[in-house]
């Protein structure tokens, strides 16, 4: 976001941070990337470690001065002993690695000693990793739909698409699960998201050709497929080929997703809106602060995170929040969406409140294209 420069001052201040974190006697280093590695020596308590990982995250947590600009970070350590985590280098490293890694999937500012279970997760999860690597061309894969309802009339204004993922031995396997781990390998995540895109503009143009009037269509795109540079020229080649008018899509991404890399990504979602294609932000409220982009960008869509619509009742806040995004709604002329809807008392609510659209086990879960045909098209 602000240069290579930028990030080469930011990794030299860092360093010089963790330095002043260690003893003369200890050894920092980097190993690439924004990853570093320090070797302790000389402590009689495995606790020590722990207290010098806190004292780092302290340190790094405070915010750094680059071209003037205040900039802040998390960071996430893991931590590995000899001898009980290993009795080399190589080994100490790769589970230091490991606990990192279980660290950042914590959440951010988080510290994680290696335990031998994380190594049990980690091979689980390269299992999985292989199994969806074949999901695709094992015909594993389904999509689901859960329709979206008009709050005053009821009537089903469009349909969130969602993947699923059956898996020989495990039975239905979890997005939640299965997604980051695609991520995590950036291109698998790619083929997953092309295999939605291309199956979602097929299975319009079968209901298209039946004489069905679809809705409108809501994909969910992960940061990795959006950044792809394939990405728009595919999603404009498969609206063409699928001779699919490109406002029955509309494409899910999440506040992070456009505040990330910010040039790039808002570029595309103007070329995206350019082209005809609707946009939602997904998990509305749980993401960065900053609304500024709400200004600036072409968004047809809010969608109220699940969070926030499950704790209407109990939580005031919740309550809150959820009334004030429909007003910023309203105001900025956005379609606002409530997703996670599981009761009447969250329907009432936010019917009362003049939400516009539902999403939720209240009025259906997602279901198999073939019954969402059956319960919900009308063929004319
Ligand atoms: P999401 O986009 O926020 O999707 C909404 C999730 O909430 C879905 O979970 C849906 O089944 C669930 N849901 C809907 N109504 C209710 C309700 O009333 N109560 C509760 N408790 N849950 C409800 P699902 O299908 O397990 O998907 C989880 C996440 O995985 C999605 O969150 C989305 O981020 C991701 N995902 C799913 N399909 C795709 C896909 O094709 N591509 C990408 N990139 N991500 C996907
Ligand atoms: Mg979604
Ligand atoms: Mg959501």
């Amino acid at each position: 976001m602000h240069g290579h420069g930028a990030g080469d001052d930011l990794l030299k201040q860092v360093a010089n941070r963790l330095k002043n974190c260690v003893r003369r006697t200890d050894t920092v280093s980097r190993l690439g990337g924004d990853e570093f590695a320090i070797l302790l020596t000389d402590f009689d308590r495995p606790a020590f470690a722990g207290e010098v990982a806190e004292k780092i995250a302290h340190r790094l947590s405070e915010p750094f001065l680059l071209n003037e600009v205040e900039v802040n970070i998390s960071t996430s350590v893991g931590i590995s002993i000899f001898p009980d985590d290993g009795h080399d280098a190589g080994t100490l490293l790769l589970h230091a690695d490991t606990a990192m890694y279980h660290a950042k999937a914590l959440g951010r500012g988080r510290t994680q000693f290696f335990a031998q279970e994380m190594n049990q997760r980690t091979a689980e999860r390269h299992a999985l990793e292989q199994d969806l690597k074949a999901a695709i061309a094992k015909g594993q894969l389904s999509l689901y739909f859960q329709p979206q309802l008009e709050t005053n009339s009821a009537e089903m204004i469009g349909a969130e698409v969602l993947l699923r993922w059956h898996h020989p031995q495990q039975g239905l396997v979890s997005p939640a699960r299965f997604i980051p781990i695609a991520e995590e390998s950036g291109h698998l995540m790619v083929s997953l998201g092309n295999w939605v895109l291309e199956n979602v503009c097929k299975q319009a143009r079968v209901w298209l050709d039946a004489g069905y009037s679809i809705p409108r269509l809501s994909v969910n795109v992960s940061a990795v497929q959006f950044r792809d540079d394939q990405f728009l020229q595919q999603l404009e080649s498969l609206l063409h080929n699928c001779h699919l008018r490109p406002h029955i899509l509309q494409l899910e991404l999440t506040e992070s997703i456009i505040m990330s890399e910010v040039e790039g990504a808002t570029d595309r979602v103007r070329t995206l809106k350019d082209m005809g294609v609707c946009i939602a932000i997904d998990d509305f409220g749980t993401g960065y602060s900053s609304l500024s982009y709400l200004k600036d960008l072409p968004v047809d869509e809010l969608k109220i995170d699940q969070s926030f619509v499950h704790n209407i009742q109990s939580d005031r806040d919740s309550a809150a929040i959820v009334e004030a995004v429909i007003r910023m709604g309203e105001s900025l002329k956005l379609r606002v969406i409530a997703e996670g809807v599981e009761n009447g008392e969250s329907f009432a609510f936010l019917a009362q409140n003049g939400c516009e659209g539902l999403q939720g086990y209240h009025f259906s879960k997602p279901i198999p294209a073939a019954a969402f045909e059956r319960q919900y098209l009308i063929n004319f």
